[in-house]
This record gives structure tokens, C-alpha cells and sequence, in this order.
């Protein structure tokens, strides 16, 4: 796969190998099967970027999980915003659940900080996230974020699920916005 990729107006440069991220799933899978032995927790995945991530993850993972998804959205174009709109919504019942969140990328916690809302709403028992990508210097909450992949900078990426305006999600690399100086 080339260095340098064109979605719609925008080029992109590799940033982060296949063989990297893949990885920090394995990692991710590692803490995960240590933390959730003997549990059933409810797995939910943010759609759509999270798919990926979430079916390499969950070939990995050896505990019994019934698995969700939810879908919401703030990102317009390449900037996140307050305006969050539910898309698609929980369907399981989390009730007393241990419940483990799917994320492909943390940035500035919205999304997070939403699920975390509804999640105690309905009365689930302890509310987690495993995130493939963050963007620590975005991040705007105290919540811990529990399992972290790989931390990058704050600068839009795609591949592995990301997008940018449709695009992308399928590229096995992550790509960062290229800017020429
Ligand atoms: P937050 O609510 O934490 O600001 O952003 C979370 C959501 O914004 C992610 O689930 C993702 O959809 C989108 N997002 C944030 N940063 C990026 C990025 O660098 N690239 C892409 N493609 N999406 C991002």
C-alpha cells in the first residue's frame, strides 16, 4: 500500500503500521481476558468505526460476551462536535451488567462521556472502554479510559475502521492528514 493515499480533497500519509496495531489489540486481548475471567460482560461497539476493531478484538478474547451495538455520532467532516446525535440505540438490557465500550478512537470524550450517561441511566453495574487509538491531548474528562491501544496526537487519522466522509475504513494501516509545510 502506498505512503501517501487521496481521500475525497484530502491526502493522508502512513502513520501506523498493520503490524502495530495489530499488536495493541493483542495486548488490549491480553488485559482483557486477565480482567473479565469468569464474567459475562455486555460488549458494546460504536458503529460504524468500531467494527473492525472490535472483530479482530473479539476473535481474541477467551470469556463468554453477549455483544451489542450502538451508534452515535459528532464528528462532521474532520472535527468533532458537542452536537451528538443517537443514530441507533441500546437495545440490551444493561441492568446490574458489567458493561465493556468499543471505541476506535477516543478524542475528545463526548461520545464517551454520552455512552457513560445512558449507560448509568440504566443502571449498569460498571462501565468501562477499550479504544483502539486516543488522542490524549483532546481529551476533555476525568473518566478513566481503561484500555488504550496506541495514544496518538491530535491530528485526524483514517484507516482501521476511521474514516473521513465514508472513506477509508477499509485500509489495514492508520493514516494521519498529510499538510504539506
Ligand atoms: P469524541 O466524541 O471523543 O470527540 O470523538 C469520538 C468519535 O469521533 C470517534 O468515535 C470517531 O468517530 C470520531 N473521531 C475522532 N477523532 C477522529 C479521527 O482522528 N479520525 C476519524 N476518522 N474519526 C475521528
Amino acid at each position: 500500500m502506498q505512503e501517501i493515499i487521496q481521500l475525497h480533497d484530502k491526502k493522508f500519509i502512513k502513520f501506523i503500521s498493520d503490524e502495530q496495531i495489530d499488536e495493541a489489540v493483542s495486548i488490549i486481548a491480553e488485559q482483557l481476558n486477565k480482567d473479565y475471567v469468569d464474567d459475562q460482560p455486555l460488549i458494546l461497539v460504536t458503529l460504524n468505526g468500531a467494527i473492525i476493531f472490535a472483530a479482530d478484538l473479539l476473535k481474541k478474547l477467551q470469556f463468554s460476551s453477549v455483544l451489542s451495538c450502538i451508534k452515535l455520532s459528532s464528528y462532521e467532516g474532520t472535527t468533532s462536535t458537542d452536537n451528538m446525535k443517537t443514530l441507533i440505540g441500546l437495545t440490551e438490557d444493561v441492568k446490574d451488567k458489567r458493561v465493556l465500550i468499543i471505541e476506535d478512537i477516543v478524542d475528545t470524550g463526548n461520545t464517551y462521556q454520552t455512552m457513560v450517561n445512558l449507560l448509568n441511566e440504566k443502571g449498569a453495574k460498571e462501565i468501562r472502554i477499550a479504544t483502539l487509538t486516543m488522542k490524549p491531548d483532546a481529551y476533555q474528562l476525568d473518566l478513566p479510559v481503561h484500555y488504550v491501544g496506541i495514544a496518538i496526537p491530535d491530528k485526524f487519522v483514517v484507516g482501521r475502521g476511521l474514516d473521513y466522509n465514508g472513506l477509508g475504513r477499509n485500509l489495514k494501516d492508520i493514516y494521519q492528514l498529510f499538510t504539506e509545510e
